[in-house]
């Protein structure tokens, strides 16, 4: 009976007659097998999966743009540039009616919206979502599958996520596809690389299910932390999107219009049992949280909601508004302050712009003098890039120390010692570069370097300035940090003239090119 059953609704599938044939020739497989033996199940779950994958069953698109600017719009604040790309990718898509256009990668730091952005675009397209993770995936059958004959065998996790949107034309969001690593059982990254090829994977084959799957209605978008740790090949297949991170009142905005209304009705509350007004939602953002999306700050209000959940279960008196007090009764004492920097009112310290995987950031460069053979120590998990860089400056320092008015016998009578806090965070690349110089500098000659002024840059030996990247990071950072002005190498102008004004209010930049200029704004 059951196999009569699996017959019948054979025929409702749309299966080109290779395909019927393949599946009938199963069917009596299963039919002759004694229902006893381990085989039969595997043979019976192998017809079960063809049945219930979807093979050409479409959702219909929604090509209407204006409804999807809406649904884009009522998810996510700001964010406009992101969604206008969007959006004309959609409108490319609804003229050419295939998805032979390039696949689409959101990049950006984390919590910013990549992946609630990718269920979002499905919904305004009127397409089911699926989403794969594709972090620490390392063996190439996760994504083919195995053989049947394998103990144990399965499809792949495409194949999978396929049957479970029921759909052969879901949005499916490849989420980390930076995070893809190469292990010992075949490389992922190749097999991901048919999937999104538009020539090849209108025949993807799963190794479970022996026949070739079309993928090629699928409309794919990756997600992304880093660009350099994506394979080049998968890279140069799609199209990038930088989503960068948020200024402190686009976060109060975030956490107003999305995050507290989540998490109030997470808890079975409502916004009548609790109110945080903007200055104590910056007063969280500012005290608690320290990135360039806003997980940690959706963490805090959840606490902050959880806090009042719980006076309520227990009949305790409370206030609905939020007061700064309240603030500190459910989260503690504020754990970061965002003047760090002005305390540093030491000869020797400078900040500097960092770009890191969780988005932009200001770091400290400190560095002392201790009596010794001109010795040059560094500390604070530092990388080969950023300690090379400080090799460069003091070698420069070293063959400018006439102009600096430096005496020269000064190298071999101290040792140098320049420290990168925290820790026990790793730090890399070349763009502490006149940062490090400058601490020098201000520690030889004790020439303090000015109140909220900041710098991100490379040196060469010739103390040449040359521009850096993750500039618009950095400078989201720096305000955040509320630095008021910030030197940059002269190439990277173009990067500032990209930003949006609003977002560079507040800021004065100067360009520099040579490391003297650096050096006569910020000492
Ligand atoms: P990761 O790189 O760590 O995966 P992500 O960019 O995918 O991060 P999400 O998980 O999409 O981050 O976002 C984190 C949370 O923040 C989600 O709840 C999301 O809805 C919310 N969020 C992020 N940006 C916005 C925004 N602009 N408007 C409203 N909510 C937002
Ligand atoms: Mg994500």
């Amino acid at each position: 009976a059951e196999i009569e059953e699996m017959r019948s609704r054979s025929k409702s599938k749309k299966w080109k007659k290779n395909i019927q044939k393949h599946f009938d020739k199963e069917l009596t497989k299963l039919q002759r097998m004694n229902p006893q033996v381990a085989e039969f199940s595997i043979q019976k779950n192998y017809l079960d999966l063809m049945l219930d994958l979807p093979w050409e069953e479409f959702s219909k698109d929604k090509f209407d743009l204006k409804r999807a600017k809406k649904i884009l719009d009522r998810d996510h604040y700001g964010l406009d540039d992101v969604k206008k790309r969007i959006i004309e990718y959609l409108a490319v898509l609804k003229l050419r009616n295939d998805m032979k256009s390039p696949i689409l990668c959101l990049y950006g730091p984390p919590g910013v919206g990549k992946t609630s952005l990718g269920k979002s675009i499905a919904e305004a397209l009127g397409r089911e979502y699926v989403r794969m993770s594709l972090g620490g995936l390392r063996d190439e059958a996760e994504i083919r599958g195995h053989r049947k004959t394998y103990i144990g065998a399965m499809p792949g996790r495409i194949i999978k996520s396929l049957k479970k949107a029921g759909t052969s034309n879901p949005v499916f969001v490849l989420d980390e596809i930076d995070k893809l690593s190469v292990g010992s059982q075949g490389d992922p990254s190749s097999a991901m690389l048919e999937v999104l090829d538009p020539e090849q994977n209108s025949e993807f084959y799963d190794n479970f299910l022996e026949l070739g799957y079309d993928l090629s209605k699928v409309m794919f978008i990756a997600t992304s932390n880093s660009l350099s740790t994506i394979q080049p090949a998968l890279r140069d297949r799609m199209e990038i999107i930088n989503v960068t991170g948020y200024t402190i009142e686009e976060k109060v905005e975030i956490a107003k219009k999305h995050l507290l209304p989540k998490q109030l009705k997470e808890h079975g509350l409502s916004k009548k049992d609790l109110q945080i007004a903007k200055p104590q939602l910056e007063k969280i953002v500012e005290g608690y949280t320290r990135e360039s999306g806003v997980r940690g700050l959706e963490k805090q209000i959840a606490k902050m909601v959880r806090h009042a959940a719980m006076k309520i279960a227990m009949e305790e008196e409370y206030t609905k508004k939020v007061t700064n007090e309240v603030i500190v009764e459910a989260l503690g004492a504020p754990k970061l302050e965002r003047n760090k920097y002005e305390n540093n009112d030491v000869a020797g310290v400078v900040t500097g712009l960092a770009w890191t995987r969780v988005g932009g950031d200001i770091l400290f460069i400190e560095s002392t003098l201790s009596k010794g053979k001109g010795q040059l120590n560094m500390t604070g998990n530092l990388g080969k890039v950023m300690k090379e860089s400080a090799t460069i400056a003091l070698e420069y320092i070293k063959s400018n120390a006439d102009q600096l008015g430096l005496s020269p016998d000064i190298f071999e009578k101290y040792n140098i010692h320049i420290h990168v806090p925290e820790g026990a965070t790793p730090k890399d690349g070349p763009s502490a570069g006149i940062t490090m110089l400058t601490s020098l500098v201000s520690l030889f000659t004790q020439r303090k370097v000015k109140k909220s002024i900041a710098m991100t840059g490379e040196i060469t030996l010739r103390g040449k300035v040359l521009p850096v990247g993750g500039i618009k990071e950095k400078i989201l950072a720096a305000k955040r940090a509320k630095i008021k002005e910030i030197l940059l190498c002269e190439d990277n102008k173009r990067d500032i003239d990209e930003i949006k004004p609003e977002y560079l209010k507040g800021l004065t930049f100067h360009y520099v090119k040579e490391m003297s200029d650096v050096l006569d704004l910020a000492l």
